[in-house]
């Protein structure tokens, strides 16, 4: 048999295994089980991932939001090893401890806004939320007020799924899955900046969160939770002004406000954080992905020093953890990759490859008639598909035009994700060592998939 045989069958045997035995996450179960043919991955190296039949992607969502300093980084993986022939694992509670957690968490210390000076870890974004609801909570009842105990989250707003971050999560497939919303989460229109510095005479004013507290009583309220950049819920840029205006009605309201920079932590927005670029410093901060580019599975919440001080003045125990909090290993790679972030300027590039990013997707809105609303903060980007975007008019709901354009860029071998309630949204979020040539690239492959999708309909 050739080689190319021989991977072809082995795809086709795994394939088969795939339907039978894995149940997929954020995937149509039955679709899979009966006809799915999912696209393997064996190997990557930097914006490239190769598929098990030997095709090259470019990974232009680093995965999930998450592979920033890109496939097959030799130092993380030497972190690893190295760690893991010392002591793979080791456990936190209780009074252990080890040395990458602890070294990791002087540096996020040193990296992070100045009030958050230490770190409780978890294994990823949905625990670091759940994590934020909890000690938020905590944090009232040691301050002598329990009765502050409700979330408020953002419309579009993606928290991760676990059971209280899926209720702080807006999408609504998520939001509902399984009827397993805890119920004290209430949800707010994101950008009403002025409604929330107490212009009480706007329109959508009982659609903000101002409004939302006073209706509920703040003395009801622990916490605001907001992605600083929404992610998931489809790349949106807060306007100038928004972030300071929440940050003050937390103050006046006295309610803790937890920055969820689980995609825009690490450099993906060309800063340290993305609360960096309204210098804003929020009470809890939770982080994951970025972190250790995803070569290990790690997350945590960062914590101010008020908090951290009202936390360590409880004579109890703090009934809290994960097993994986502080695992060694993860560590040990997320203070490499920070390492590597630092040591090549990765953040001041990925602020110079914003105007690349926003070149290309210019150039894209002025040559196809249907694109509109493009947008990037250092890596992170999307446009839209309107069916007439100067009249404000989207395809029908059936068309999904960024799903069928992200459909043709797959066929080019890029990768990207289509966002939105009607899936009018492309988002593109590539590994932060992109460089010029390389975006040119993927805007080139776009540019096809778009003209593809105008002819096709
Ligand atoms: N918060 C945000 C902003 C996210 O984008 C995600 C995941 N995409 C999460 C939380 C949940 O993280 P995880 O999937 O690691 O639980």
């Amino acid at each position: 048999m050739t080689e190319k045989t021989v991977s072809q069958t082995k795809t086709e045997r795994l394939v088969e295994l795939d339907k039978k035995h894995f149940i997929h996450p954020t995937t149509p179960p039955k679709l899979q089980a009966e006809e799915g043919s999912p696209l393997i991955f064996s190997s990557g190296k930097g914006i490239y991932a190769y598929s098990s039949d030997g095709e090259e992607y470019i990974d232009g969502l680093s995965m999930l939001w998450n592979v920033n300093l890109g496939h097959g980084n030799e130092e993380l993986v030497q972190a690893a090893t190295e760690q893991m022939s010392k002591i793979a694992y080791a456990s936190a509670f209780k009074g252990f401890s080890n040395e990458p957690a602890i070294e990791l968490a002087e540096k996020l210390a040193e990296i992070a806004p100045k009030n958050l000076n230490a770190v409780f870890y978890t294994s990823g974004g949905s625990e670091s939320n759940d994590t934020a609801f909890k000690l938020s909570r905590f944090y009232w009842e040691q301050k002598g007020k329990p009765e502050k105990r409700k979330i408020i989250a953002l419309h579009n707003a993606y928290h991760g799924v676990t059971v209280a971050a899926q209720s702080a999560t807006a999408i609504p497939a998520f939001h509902h899955f399984a009827g397993s919303n805890i119920g004290e989460v209430l949800h707010a229109t994101p950008y009403l900046t002025e409604c929330e510095l107490g212009d009480k005479s706007h329109p959508e004013y009982e659609r903000s969160i101002r409004h939302l507290i006073e209706k509920e009583g703040a003395d009801t309220i622990a916490a605001i939770i907001l992605e600083p950049v929404q992610g998931s819920g489809g790349v949106h840029i807060p306007p100038e002004g928004y972030l300071q205006a929440v940050r003050k009605l937390c103050d006046e309201f006295e309610i803790l406000l937890i920055a969820d920079e689980v995609i825009c932590g690490f450099g993906r927005t060309g800063k340290m954080f993305a609360v960096n670029h309204w210098d804003i410093e929020p009470d809890l901060m939770s982080i994951a992905k970025g972190i250790s580019s995803g070569y290990s599975q790690l997350g945590g919440v960062m914590i101010s020093d008020e908090v951290r001080q009202v936390i360590v003045n409880y004579d109890g125990v703090l009934s809290h953890g994960f097993t994986y909090s502080g695992h060694p290993t993860a560590c040990a790679v997320a203070l490499k990759n920070i390492e590597i972030l630092e040591r090549e300027n990765i953040v001041d590039h990925v602020a110079q490859m914003e105007k690349v990013l926003q070149d290309g997707l210019n150039y894209l809105e002025e040559k196809h008639a249907i694109v509109t609303r493009t947008r990037a903060i250092g890596l992170l980007a999307a446009f839209e598909l309107y069916k007439d975007p100067q009249e404000n008019v989207m395809f029908s709901a059936d068309v999904q035009p960024a799903a069928q354009v992200v459909d043709h860029c797959f066929d080019r071998k890029l990768i990207l994700r289509a966002l939105g309630a009607n899936r009018e949204i492309v988002a593109i979020a590539p590994p932060l060592i992109i460089n010029k040539q390389e975006i040119e690239k993927m805007i080139s492959i776009i540019d096809d998939s778009i003209t593809a999708f105008t002819r096709s309909i």
